[in-house]
């Protein structure tokens, strides 16, 4: 297996190296064959190339079997773009859209010993187990923009291709789970919710073993705080998908203990990153919560080498430590980058 790291700016580089070595802990005692190749991403390619995505890099992303990013940004970009300098963040959009990745997944739980870490009484937090499938190249985010003095517009536009391909994900995912989907929108008010919803219900057709609800994204977003263990798989578009994940990484916890996995047609690459960002103010330091990009690399193994032992070996292995007790400063402890990598790998 092929895998491209993107290190990134900021916390980037250290979440990635220490997620790679627990990766290929893992390859080696599962006997997978892993081959890693290291290139320039976001703002250290600007520095070093002028190119938030170097041709070079997206040559080598596009060929191989998955990607593992660390991070993008900080505020020395933000700084150089108002003088317009290129933005970090904006190769991650050109990455995410040459590789054709559609389908975002952030999977959210409650690990145990954490419920101390969540704003949330126990009762209420106890058992939350979420994966939110996020639509991830339509929406606001890529629409027409048209910016006057006094005026501007977004579009949200959506198809049938791309809800239906989506909605196809998440009842995949749902089927492997509890086999409750729950989709997302605003279907009172946006016509491309009621596209949404009729597609959604027209791809449940080839999954009757699923059981579907529509709810809306205002009432979703009271419940995600009072019922959190409710759900199983939400699927939703881009821009509420962004918002929804966020809250429910804060509801389980620490944004330092999320994963994410951005995934394209079958066969092709995936992207896998942690949901946090570059974090500035602690780069640097050795005190970055590594666990958000460990999970990604167990994602990777599951989503693009299809070694499901492997990736829940890495799983069980966070989870076994959380709950000895590991405490990085992100969840009140002292616990270094470190420690919390020598800690996984003994427990692997
Ligand atoms: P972006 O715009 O890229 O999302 P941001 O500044 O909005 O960046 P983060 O970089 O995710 O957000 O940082 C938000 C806060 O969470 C910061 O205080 C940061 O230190 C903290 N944080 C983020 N990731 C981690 C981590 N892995 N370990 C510890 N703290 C983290
Ligand atoms: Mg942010």
């Amino acid at each position: 297996m092929k895998v491209v790291i993107l290190p990134g700016d900021g916390i980037g580089p250290e979440v990635c190296e220490t997620a790679v070595t627990v990766l290929r802990a893992a390859c080696a005692s599962s006997n997978i064959a892993l081959d890693t190749e290291e290139h320039a991403f976001g703002g250290a390619a600007i520095d070093q190339y002028g190119d938030p995505l170097p041709p070079a890099t997206l040559e080598a992303c596009l060929g191989a079997d998955a990607v593992l990013l660390g991070a993008v940004g900080g505020p020395r970009y933000d700084e150089a773009a108002k003088k317009g300098a290129p933005r970090p963040e904006a190769g991650l959009l050109a990455l995410r859209r040459e590789m054709g990745l559609f389908a975002n997944l952030r999977p959210s739980r409650l690990f145990e010993g954490l419920e101390e870490a969540s704003p949330l009484r126990k009762s209420v937090v106890a058992d939350t187990d979420i994966l939110v499938v996020r639509e991830l190249t339509g929406g606001l985010y890529f629409g027409e923009r048209e910016e006057g003095s006094d005026r501007a517009l977004d579009r949200l536009p959506y198809s049938r291709e791309e809800v239906e391909r989506v909605a196809r994900t998440a009842f995949e995912a749902a089927r492997g789970r509890k086999g409750l989907l729950t989709s997302v929108d605003k279907a009172n008010v946006l016509a491309t919710s009621r596209l949404w919803r009729g597609v959604v219900e027209d791809v449940h057709k080839s999954y009757p073993d699923v059981r579907l609800e529509h709810v809306l994204v205002d009432a979703m977003a009271m419940h995600l705080v009072t019922h959190p263990s409710r759900f199983d798989v939400v699927v939703t578009e881009n821009l509420f998908g962004d918002i929804l994940s966020d809250e429910l990484s804060a509801v389980v916890g620490s944004i330092g203990l999320a994963p994410s996995a951005s995934l394209g047609e079958a066969g092709k690459p995936g992207l896998y990153e942690p949901i946090h960002g570059s974090a500035p103010d602690i780069a640097g330091l050795g005190i970055a919560n590594p666990i958000g990009a460990i999970l990604s690399a167990a994602m990777l193994l599951r989503h693009s080498a299809g070694e499901e032992t492997a990736a829940a070996s890495i799983e069980a292995a966070v989870a076994w430590c959380l709950a000895d007790g590991l405490r990085t400063h992100d969840l009140g402890g002292s616990a270094s980058t470190k420690d919390a990598l020598d800690a996984v790998l003994s427990a692997l």
